[in-house]
């Protein structure tokens, strides 16, 4: 790959631009990286400060040509994507990164349970059915998780089952239910000469009314035995992939000890937000060092963390409004971090706020104290 990396003849492509991308070009501006985005939404996070923001849909093979033909190197921030461009563009010699395969397998649910079966990655049981009259006819163990294949996103597409009444049309992923003790996820990182990289792990805590990940800390609070195998496990699931970027493995932690993979984001994610305070290398540095080739920052932690996702409230829809930023910003060692999205909606990502801290035990006392600090409203 081309040597000057941080030069302005260096292109590097996008496919998305919202928050991830957003902080992507916010860690990539101190390395003099150029990056340039494509991204369906004018608005977008990114459109205000990336090197340059294309206005194009992102499923559209087509628009994907056009963006990336010129660019010295794509990756993506989002899987909903074009493939097949991406495997048009790769096949032109243009480094693409999360390769088009690895996003193929992880973009439809169903071939990601089947390469976790495949491959030996422990995950849990499940079965994909034809269409729906396979799945009202089957004989299936209640309650029981139902995902949509293909375009969920922060558990919209997913639902548990009590009978095959409440259903969704065209869901065919049926899952058993695991009784998990907790969900941590562990991202690592690996560039092209095999060398990998895991950050600490984290905990994560959903809302269980809008399956979205409310709060989440870091470390987790497990042994250094599972630590470990956490972290080995999603170091067996990139080499697997022999994938060449950053991926999140999300897993759950059985109240026998058991380690089970749930799904995988081969991007930066929610869970690594606090890396940006927390860690000597950050999710997105580690995301560029990785694609681009550069040797693999240090992710040890600094210091402990938690991360509050910022929600539009619910009821309001409209330009958005944030009340109490000024309160929030009283507090030590806490980190709001807005998107940039002009229209709030109930529920919708609109920012994040970082909480930092020597010990968990601190953390988890700021988070309590600053949580409904700030409300977004329209
Ligand atoms: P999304 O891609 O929309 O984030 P996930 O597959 O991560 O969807 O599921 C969202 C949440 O639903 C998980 O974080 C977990 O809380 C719950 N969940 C998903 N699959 C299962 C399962 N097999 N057993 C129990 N809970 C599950």
């Amino acid at each position: 790959m081309n040597k000057n990396w941080n030069s302005k003849e260096f292109k590097i492509g996008v496919l998305g631009g919202g928050q991830l991308g957003r902080m992507l070009i916010q860690e990539a501006t101190n390395l003099n990286l150029h990056i340039h985005i494509l991204d369906p939404d004018k608005n977008a996070p990114c459109s205000s400060i990336a090197q340059s923001f294309t206005c194009a849909p992102l499923t559209d093979y087509d628009a994907v040509i056009e963006f990336g033909k010129d660019k010295s190197l794509i990756t993506v921030e989002i899987e909903n994507v074009n493939i097949e461009a991406l495997e048009t563009l790769e096949k032109s010699g243009i480094p693409v990164y999360p390769q088009p395969r690895v996003l193929r397998i992880i973009k439809d649910k169903g071939t990601q349970k089947e390469f976790y079966k495949e491959h030996h990655i422990p995950t849990s049981s499940f079965t994909l059915y034809e269409n729906k009259e396979a799945l009202i006819n089957a004989n299936i163990n209640y309650p029981a998780v139902q995902k949509l294949r293909t375009g969920g996103y922060d558990g919209k597409g997913v639902q548990i089952l009590k009978d095959s009444s409440n259903s969704f049309e065209d869901a065919h992923l049926i899952e058993e239910l695991v009784d998990f003790e907790k969900e941590i996820s562990i991202i690592v990182a690996r560039n092209k000469g095999g060398e990998i990289s895991t950050f600490p792990s984290v905990e994560c805590e959903f809302n269980p009314e809008a399956h979205l990940v409310e709060f989440l800390f870091s470390p987790a609070e497990i042994s250094a035995d599972i630590e470990q195998k956490a972290k080995e496990i999603a170091s067996d699931v990139i080499n697997k992939l022999d994938m060449v970027g950053i991926l999140a493995v999300e897993m759950f932690l059985t109240k026998s000890g058991e380690i089970l993979v749930n799904e995988i984001a081969p991007r930066p994610h929610n869970s690594g937000h606090h890396t940006i305070e927390c860690c000597k290398t950050s999710q997105f540095a580690q995301h560029l060092r990785s694609v681009i080739g550069l040797p693999l920052g240090d992710t040890s932690l600094v210091q402990a963390g938690a991360m509050i996702n910022l929600l539009g409230e619910k009821g309001y829809t409209g330009t958005a409004k944030y009340e109490g930023l000024d309160e929030l910003l009283k507090f030590s060692g806490v980190y709001p971090h807005l998107y940039g999205k002009e229209i709030t909606k109930p529920m919708r990502k609109m920012g994040h706020i970082t909480i930092t801290g020597a010990s968990l035990n601190e953390v988890k006392r700021t988070a309590e104290a600053i949580k409904g600090v700030v409300k977004i409203i329209a």
